[in-house]
């Protein structure tokens, strides 16, 4: 690692790579060198970079209208929420720039609710481990360990408890609790699901105490586990649900999702000045009716198995843990390798992986990755476990 460019802020390591174009699960660097992506943005191009469909939209849109203007209609904005309410259990949609945008806004509206519907309450329950942004409030709603001390003081009335756990749940509750809010799948803590039970019981206790049931699938929604949503899976029906990351195909676009009973926003309180642009929007109806055609999500499970199946190969071949997750949102433990060395040594073959723990592989490529793909990225991160195992033992890449 290195400081090459120091006018950017080094808000994280960098390598000295720098990419100018990407196909599908391909990336190229300056130098023309080729890269496998299982990243793809942090689940970002949904439909892998550049996708025909993507660019043609951003293209017609950028050639008519770039945006009147958050307070006004526009096409795109329209079209794109019908076709999330049509295809989900939600009524209205209000459309932010990044995920974290979404959960604020969130966030907002449950204590909307509270304020005017529950008496002035106005706490939300989140869980430990689970990841919801970087804006102050969205931190204080994450259970990051370490993310409580930092920034203070800390956005209060979020109260943490165990994942998977009905009954810290139910001990947490009191009269000033208006929401529940989490992830289906833990995305940043390593790929962790609820269990359905949990979800279950979580549901029929939101219901029981009046509060309102708020899912964050910026990770999990818009095909990446491979239904339309992960709420589907899992048998629950949330209030409230937040979408990013996939939804804009690459683009900066999510989403904050109601039913009409539980949207309280007055004009004034809630905007933003880029929200629901056409130009973004463009790109989000490009994506849903992608994933919305006959057998595409059929593709994505079937694409799940294949993958589950390699990596459960690899795990039996080196000895190391299970294989969770849903859909293309895969991790695989590896035990007392180290995943980040994995990843590094991956790196230096040109293949691009996740570790978001110690001992976490997450992999998340694009939802059109061919089985091809997989083959090639298995038989490099099967060289990169070797080459991570013998330490000391200097790899050929
Ligand atoms: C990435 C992520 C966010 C934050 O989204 P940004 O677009 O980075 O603000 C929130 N929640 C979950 C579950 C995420 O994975």
């Amino acid at each position: 690692m290195s400081n090459l460019y120091p006018s950017i802020m080094a808000i994280i390591d960098r390598p000295d790579t720098v990419f100018v174009s990407g196909k599908g699960s391909w990336l190229k660097d300056e130098q023309g060198a080729l890269w496998l992506d299982f990243i793809q943005g942090w689940a970002v191009n949904s439909l892998g970079h550049c996708h025909p469909a993507v660019v043609s939209a951003l293209q017609k849109q950028a050639e008519s209208l770039l945006n009147p203007s958050p307070a006004f209609y526009n096409k795109a904005m329209i079209g794109l929420a019908q076709q999330l309410t049509a295809n989900s259990v939600f009524d209205e949609v209000f459309f932010t720039n990044s995920g974290a945008e979404a959960n604020e806004g969130a966030i907002k509206l449950a204590r909307k609710w509270g304020a005017i519907k529950r008496d002035g309450a106005y706490k939300i329950i989140t869980f430990e481990h689970g990841f919801h942004g970087r804006t102050l409030a969205t931190m204080a709603a994450t259970g990051k360990p370490g993310w409580d001390v930092l920034f203070p003081p800390a956005v209060s009335g979020f109260i943490k408890v165990p994942y998977n756990d009905i009954g810290a749940v139910e001990a947490a509750v009191d009269n000033d609790s208006v929401a529940i809010m989490l992830e289906l799948i833990q995305g940043e803590a390593g790929v962790i699901p609820a269990t359905a039970e949990f979800l279950h019981e979580l549901s029929r206790l939101a219901r029981k105490h009046g509060l309102l049931l708020i899912v964050d699938e910026v990770q999990t929604g818009m095909g990446r586990t491979g239904t339309l949503f992960a709420y589907e899976q899992f048998g629950i029906e949330p209030d409230i649900m937040t979408l990013g990351k996939g939804i804009g195909g690459g683009v900066p676009l999510a989403a904050l999702l109601t039913k009409k009973r539980f949207s309280c926003f007055e004009p004034g309180d809630q905007g933003g000045t880029f929200n629901g642009n056409p130009l973004v929007c463009a790109a989000g109806q490009a994506v849903i009716d992608t994933l919305l055609q006959p057998g595409f999500l059929d593709s994505v499970q079937r694409k799940s198995a294949y993958l589950s199946d390699r990596l459960g190969e690899i795990s039996q071949a080196f000895q190391l843990g299970k294989v969770r997750g849903k859909g293309l949102l895969l991790a695989l433990d590896t035990r007392q390798i180290s995943a980040p060395n994995i990843a590094a040594k991956a790196f230096k073959q040109g293949l691009l992986l996740n570790a978001p723990r110690p001992n976490t592989l997450r992999f998340m490529p694009a939802l059109t990755v061919s089985e091809h793909e997989i083959d090639q990225m298995i038989r490099w991160l099967c060289a990169s476990i070797e080459g991570s195992q013998s330490i000391g033992r200097k790899m050929d890449a």
